[in-house]
């Protein structure tokens, strides 16, 4: 994959956003004493100082991307949940939201996040390159349209989706391996027959109540929504048996013009926030399955952005892994590695079996029950051809 045809999407802003003083996910308030909250982001820039540090960043072309217009946002968020996110940064602190706690800089921050996605996803239909990373801060997947909640104060690639839908994208897949449920991209698209959202997450997790395999969309978008809610312990060879036999069937039989990947890595063996054991391996052959995928579906066009993250120590190699598969380089020495891979539930499990088995046999796009219907006429992306082969036979 030559140089010109990655896109990697930084920018410093993105590492200033910082939801204040507390311990892990809560601020400090009774019972909690003064320590940091996750997703601080010194560590998402040892991450990319990993990226560069290896010279894997060599193979992309660095881009700064520019902040999100109201417009853009607007595609999915309403003017007064916006006006919240700029009220409570331009404070200096407080919550946004639910559990969305900002400093001066969010606001800020979180236009450049959704921008670099917007920008990534409309570069890539352009067909100014094939493939693109954006390592950005805060992230998306839980904002709603109408509030922000646990750190996502925009919803970055759900922004992106519909920027590609109005730039002529017939169908989008997402998929998203953040170990939390995107309840917020699930409800943009809930009834819409054109977005294909798929999430892979450990069941019950956050929210709580949300993200089961009986949720799979509403309305004209009744199939287009397929949750894979893995039981806590999966590892390895769970994930890679969902990519198989769930991610991708179902890309297939959807046939996106382009595939938007909400790749956090909080499902690794070391995250505080999540009870999985994916390695820096999973990543890479995660991340390689979907660019094998969007050069048989989509002519090659593939977005990745960071989503959750919490390892101090782990998540510079997990970047490291996703972008290496990004640049068809093979999977990078770990030396972290061995605490992980001998582990006996990295192994598909008969339980983890159990729920891969029932969405090959229920879900409406994979048992061919009732799949969305594609949508009228050709695709008006730009360049290569979109195959949009619509639903299975
Ligand atoms: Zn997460």
């Amino acid at each position: 994959m030559s140089t010109s045809r990655l896109a990697w999407y930084s920018h410093e802003i993105c590492f200033w956003h910082d939801p204040g003083p507390g311990s892990g996910y809560v601020p400090v308030g009774p019972g909690v004493e003064p320590l940091r909250q996750f997703a601080v982001d010194p560590d998402l820039r040892r991450a990319e100082g990993l990226a560069k540090a290896s010279g894997v960043t060599d193979r992309f072309t660095a881009l700064t991307p520019t902040p999100a217009s109201d417009e853009d946002l607007l595609l999915v968020h309403v003017p007064d949940h916006i006006e919240r996110v700029e009220a409570a940064s331009a404070a200096g602190a407080g919550d946004a939201g639910v559990y969305a706690y900002v400093n001066y800089h969010s606001a800020q921050a979180a236009r450049l996040a959704v921008g670099a996605c917007v920008q990534a996803a409309t570069g890539v239909l352009d067909g100014r390159f094939d493939r693109a990373y954006c390592l950005v801060r805060p992230p998306g997947h839980h904002a709603e349209p109408d509030r922000a909640m646990a750190l996502c104060l925009y919803n970055n690639l759900a922004v992106a989706a519909r920027a590609a839908q109005r730039q002529g994208a017939r169908r989008v897949l997402i998929l998203d391996w953040d170990v939390h449920h995107g309840n917020g991209i699930q409800r943009t698209f809930y009834e819409d027959p054109d977005v294909l959202y798929i999430s892979v997450h450990q069941e019950g997790l956050f929210p709580a109540a949300s993200g089961r395999v009986l949720e799979t969309g509403a309305g004209a978008g009744a199939g287009s929504t397929l949750n894979v809610p893995l039981p806590a312990g999966s590892g390895h060879g769970a994930y890679l048996a969902v990519m198989d036999r769930i991610v991708e069937p179902a890309a297939r039989a959807f046939g996106p013009d382009l595939i938007l990947v909400a790749a956090g890595v909080d499902a690794s063996g070391h995250d505080p926030m999540g009870r999985m054991l994916c390695t820096s391996r999973t990543f890479h052959s995660m991340t390689s399955t979907m660019c094998r995928l969007a050069d048989e579906l989509t002519g090659g066009r593939i977005v990745f952005a960071h989503e959750g993250g919490y390892s101090a120590w782990y998540q510079p190699m997990l970047v490291l892994g996703t972008a290496s598969a990004i640049a068809g380089l093979p999977a990078p020495q770990d030396p972290f590695l061995h605490s992980l891979e001998h582990l006996p539930g990295q192994r598909l499990q008969r339980h983890q079996d159990r729920v891969i088995a029932h969405l090959e046999d229920h879900h409406p796009l994979l048992a061919g029950s009732a799949p969305p219907a594609p949508a009228a006429g050709p695709s008006a992306v730009a360049g290569r051809s979109a195959p949009g082969t619509g639903v299975p036979t």
